[in-house]
């Protein structure tokens, strides 16, 4: 069952130099208790998406069209005032280099402590048994709930994070690059977490990277995004043993196989296009090497392949990307 819909989601910001079509079409649901993650490089609209689920886009952003319906609700026709109700308390998020933003004159007890009693009426003392629970839940020692951020590795604030986050008992967690600036080490024992709070808590976790390893370590499903569009869509499994749409098969490609010694890895040639004008048919043919001319002209439509997927290329039955 779909704990949340998002159906043609566009938005795009206003900018002096034009308008930027952030996120230009989007559609995916997120089943209850699944990993979903969204997968692109920077710049192709993942965290547009996601804070636009938050309702916390900047001024400059204009909701083109769409529609995000949680538990029966329209996202984006509810006033600002039943959005608070559900921001944080049923939908919560642990934003990109959120283990830099701690305050470092505050110990992190007390940090998460102000997070619950802004949200939720309940005494502090209460307050700060909540923080012992989610200090364990997230696998932090309690007897440092009085210790500084700058005491705590970066691993260690992410948890403080994740743990803040939590502090409402949300149903749905959305984690923006929360792996970003760690070691190899501490990122795998972060997805591990993630993977073992939906376990436990029966969360449902919405995961935006770029990194294509931590998804394959930790999702269920996986939407790859390009240039603000969904090019291809489907369970991991699937995907990362027959990809077909290029872009995906390269982004594979590019990141080294446990295990592999000799692999070659290949380079996606240029970098992600404008937003303001982008390329004409396919947004991605500038940099595909399989391109034909009907890819310069022709958007191709998000086609479904026999109920196991769903990708964007006007080739994607007639190339064999082999991985
Ligand atoms: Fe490449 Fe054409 Fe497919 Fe786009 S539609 S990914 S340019 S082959």
């Amino acid at each position: 069952m779909s704990i949340l819909e998002v159906n043609n989601l566009r938005v795009y910001y206003d900018t002096m130099r034009g308008e930027v079509k952030a996120v230009d079409g989007v559609s995916f649901k997120l089943e209850k208790g699944e990993i979903f993650s969204i997968v692109g490089e920077s710049g192709c609209g993942k965290t547009t998406t996601s804070n636009t689920i938050m309702r916390i886009l900047p001024p400059e952003a204009v909701i083109k069209s769409g529609s995000i319906t949680f538990d029966g609700i329209n996202l984006l026709e509810i006033p600002e005032k039943e959005m608070k109700k559900i921001r944080w308390k049923r939908i919560a998020m642990v934003f990109q280099n959120a283990m830099n933003a701690l305050n470092p004159v505050k110990n992190v007890g007390s940090q998460i402590v102000d997070a619950i009693t802004t949200h939720l009426n309940i005494p502090e003392a209460e307050a700060w048994r909540k923080v012992k629970e989610l200090f364990e839940l997230v696998g932090l020692d309690p007897s440092r709930l009085k210790d500084y951020p700058h005491e705590f590795s970066g691993g260690m604030r992410q948890r403080v994070f994740i743990a803040m986050a939590l502090s409402c008992d949300p149903e749905i967690l959305i984690a923006d690059e929360p792996t970003t600036g760690l070691d190899v080490i501490v990122q795998r024992n972060i997805l591990n977490l993630l993977r073992d709070l939906r376990k436990k808590l029966g969360l449902s976790i919405i995961l935006i990277t770029h990194d294509l390893a931590a998804v394959a370590q930790v999702s269920d499903k996986i939407a790859i995004m390009y240039a603000g569009k969904i090019v291809e869509y489907g369970n991991i499994y699937d995907i990362f043993t027959r990809p077909r749409h290029p872009y995906t098969y390269l982004l594979i490609k590019s990141f080294p196989k446990i295990g592999s010694k000799k692999e070659r890895l290949v380079t996606i040639k240029g970098s992600p296009p404008s937003l303001i004008n982008p390329p004409k048919g396919c947004r991605f043919h500038p940099r595909c090497p399989y391109a034909i001319e009907k890819c310069r002209i022709e958007e191709p439509p998000l086609v479904n392949i026999n109920n196991k997927g769903l990708v964007a290329c006007h080739l994607y039955d007639q190339l064999n990307l082999v991985i």
